[in-house]
């Protein structure tokens, strides 16, 4: 399989999650083995980070890259759109440091690139096999990440937050996945009890039920929206974790099982996995 790039530029502005401050982002063709690097337009000398898990920085509510004190925050809906629709090779550049949330999902992102379509570019794809069974477990919450051999790519999350809204959902990224059906449009979410909390510490300065289901206990999510799928929450997970295992740089061959994920262990599971395998 060769590397593909996207055939033209796109274009998309809005508001960051949790700065709440507003953001022009471009994401244009690049060449070969680049990989995905952003590229911050308001700061001198426009310095370049680039999405490789090696920069990852702070995981609260959302994964940041960081390299040199620049930082890139919330890039996971973007990057899971890019990986999954084959995009190897793409220049972000923003003109803050949070990429915009849309409407809480990947699908703006994920049409964007379909209607602007891929090139394909001369260099082969070299993923990264899985070899040998993996396993990353967080002890204090329970999170578990395993990742196996499989010829192809498979991934499985499992979430459960105690809740009765939510309560244990699973969703399934394979080969007959159509991810901008099935995934892409899957918004974010979180639970009218840490809202407060939340708005306090300046972590969700651009959230609203314009990007976001919020989920009040017991009772259902505020203001009544129309889910896109009944596992709305654990398809969210999924595109968040596709996103940051995007950060291996590479595609991964393998088979992802994940319980409880969440961008902490998503992404030192993933660093670990790279370095045990000497695939930094
Ligand atoms: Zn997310």
């Amino acid at each position: 399989m060769k590397q593909h790039t996207l055939k033209a530029s796109c274009s998309f502005s809005g508001k960051g999650l949790h700065t709440g401050r507003p953001v022009s982002m471009q994401v244009l063709p690049s060449s070969p083995g680049t990989g995905i690097v952003f590229q911050r337009t308001d700061l001198p000398g426009e310095p370049m980070v680039a999405a490789h898990v090696r920069n990852v920085g702070r995981t609260r509510r959302g994964t940041t890259l960081s390299s040199a004190g620049v930082r890139i925050l919330t890039p996971e809906h973007l990057l899971s759109a890019l990986s999954c629709l084959g995009v190897d090779n793409a220049l972000v550049r923003l003109d803050a440091a949070e990429v915009p949330i849309l409407d809480g999902s990947a699908r703006p992102y994920a049409e964007a690139f379909i209607a602007c379509g891929l090139e394909e570019q001369p260099e082969e794809r070299v993923p990264l096999a899985v070899r040998r069974p993996f396993v990353y477990e967080d002890p204090r919450s329970g999170a578990r990440i395993g990742l196996e051999p499989f010829d192809g790519f498979e991934a499985e999350v499992t979430i459960d937050f105690k809740s009765k809204v939510i309560g244990v959902q699973k969703a399934r990224f394979d080969a007959s996945t159509d991810y901008v059906r099935d995934i892409a449009p899957c918004r974010t979410f979180c639970f009218r009890r840490e809202v407060f909390f939340l708005r306090l510490t300046g972590l969700i300065r651009g959230g609203s039920l314009e990007n976001a289901l919020v989920v009040d206990e017991p009772r259902g999510y505020v203001g009544n929206p129309v889910l896109s799928f009944e596992n709305e929450p654990a398809r969210h997970k999924l595109l968040d974790l596709l996103g940051d295992f995007s950060l291996a740089g590479r595609p991964i061959l393998g088979r992802v099982r994940a319980y409880k994920p969440g961008h902490t262990v998503n992404t030192k599971a993933l660093a670990l996995f790279l370095s045990e395998n000497g695939y930094e």
